[in-house]
């Protein structure tokens, strides 16, 4: 196979009068829709009101919004999306090659900006509505960081303030990603920290503690909601999130049009589920409206099994039990996963929106191992050149393991999957492969069981 036996071009870009101006809600093609969020403190479906006073407020209409399909993308935010936008759909003809598959693969690749992943899609889109609001900033929390950097330079194009709860044994050990946020105009705080009460609290009953997602969350929030003039973002799980990340599938979707090429197979990670709902929302649009058929398929590790080998039920979103209850696929918001897991994904949830897609049996799931989704990610490397995210290499995972399938069968598939990220500050991670020590954790039937028996008691 050669690269110029094909009339497709290695890359595909589109125009700038093709980019999409609208973002696409899957929801309103969904017959029955994902449950509602509950407020925690009452039990009852969230209100605008409810929503407002954590989020901004277009952000908590858009939340709560599950009819309209298109929703215009303003001008600012088009305006910054051309800094990194269109994102290139690369056809994988050194990956395909390598193989030996007939399987065609492409992959839209959403790594080529500074925050190195396609959180910076929804990072705009809500310092955009935060500064429309006049407000003064946005608090939020971060684990290894791709979230906060990604925030950081959306609040520094905007000139909004932005504090960052980072996980603390992060900061102490990723100080680059620190360092790039506040380069960016980030007030980068370890959580747990003395400037929140529920910080102190955790602080005085574990003096020393490295901190967790769920605490970095809780404090966020009670900065928020403390402080006039703020208000608290998150970076994946939400409606809203997927929303901002459907920018990703109807650029891929155009692109590929373009060519009249109909991929068979969709394949993305999925964490919180923002990427893979963003990547697989146009095509999803479609299979629910009886215009066509695809395959999607969630890949999460073995080592935070949410869909695969979660219950579905309402979940608190974190640890801290302050933000509201949601529907989902989860293992329990106590869940943590094995502490030898480098490979991201961490969440114990899923979007709301995929959980129910998921459950209709419109979406299929899988889980991958972390030693073969870094022998993918390695292999994808040496073929194609980038150095991807551990969390894009499950992706990558399963679609070497379609392609291969199609290698036996001898099908010509087409395959996509999303390639989220670039992996230069989880070298760490690399050097545990690279030298041997990277070892597969999958949690017991007991363990999981034991996470969800805490799950709060609420019908739905
Ligand atoms: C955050 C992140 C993910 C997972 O988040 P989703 O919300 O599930 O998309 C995947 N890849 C990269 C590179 C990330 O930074």
């Amino acid at each position: 196979m050669s690269m110029s036996d094909e009339k497709i071009p290695y890359k595909i870009y589109l125009e700038e009068n093709e980019l999409p101006k609208q973002w696409y809600n899957v929801r309103a093609d969904m017959k029955k829709k994902p449950a509602p969020l509950l407020n925690p403190a009452t039990g009852k479906p969230c209100t605008l009101e409810d929503l407002s006073r954590v989020f901004c407020e277009e952000l908590a209409k858009q939340e709560l919004d599950e009819d309209t399909p298109y929703i215009d993308i303003p001008k600012e935010i088009q305006d910054f999306y051309k800094m990194f936008r269109p994102s290139p759909l690369v056809r994988a003809y050194f990956l395909e090659k390598k193989l030996g598959t007939p399987a065609k693969i492409y992959y839209k690749f959403e790594g080529n900006n500074t925050s190195g992943s396609h959180k910076l899609n929804s990072a705009i889109a809500q310092a955009y509505y935060a500064k429309k609001q006049g407000l003064k900033g946005v608090t939020t929390e971060t684990g290894a960081g791709q979230w906060g950097t990604a925030l950081s330079m959306a609040c520094s194009y905007f000139d909004l303030d932005c504090n960052v709860y980072m996980v603390k044994v992060s900061f102490e050990q990723k100080p680059f990603r620190r360092e790039v946020m506040r380069t960016y105009g980030a007030k980068v705080t370890p959580s747990p920290s003395t400037t929140t009460e529920v910080g102190r609290k955790i602080l005085e009953e574990f003096p020393g503690t490295g901190g967790s997602l769920g605490c970095a969350i809780s404090e966020a929030v009670e900065a928020a909601t403390t402080k006039e003039g703020y208000r608290y973002v998150l970076g994946s799980v939400l409606a809203q999130v997927l929303l901002h990340q459907s920018i990703i599938g109807l650029e891929a979707k155009a692109a590929m049009d373009k060519y009249n090429i109909k991929p068979d197979i969709i394949i993305g990670c999925a964490g919180g589920g923002s990427n893979l709902g963003g990547l697989i929302s146009p095509f999803m649009g479609e299979k629910l409206r009886g215009e066509a058929d695809y395959r999607f398929i969630a890949v999460e590790p073995a080592s935070c099994p949410s869909l695969t080998r979660g219950t579905y039920a309402y979940d608190f979103c974190d640890t801290g039990k302050v933000c509201p209850l949601q529907k989902m696929y989860t293992l329990g918001s106590g869940f943590m996963p094995s502490p030898n897991h480098a490979g991201g994904l961490r969440y114990h949830g899923m979007s709301a929106t995929l959980s129910e897609l998921y459950d209709q049996g419109l979406m299929e799931a899988t889980s991958v191992e972390q030693t073969a989704v870094f022998a993918a990610a390695e292999m994808f490397a040496r073929v194609e050149g980038i150095l991807p995210a551990p969390e894009s290499s499950h992706a990558i995972r399963v679609a070497i393991d379609e392609a291969l399938k199609c290698k036996e069968t001898g099908e010509e598939k087409t395959i996509l999957f999303g390639l989220t990220g670039t992996g230069y500050f989880d070298m760490y991670a690399y050097g545990a492969y690279n030298d041997g020590k990277m070892s597969d954790y999958i949690p017991t039937d007991e363990e999981i069981a034991k996470s969800i028996a805490n799950l709060p008691k609420i019908e739905g």
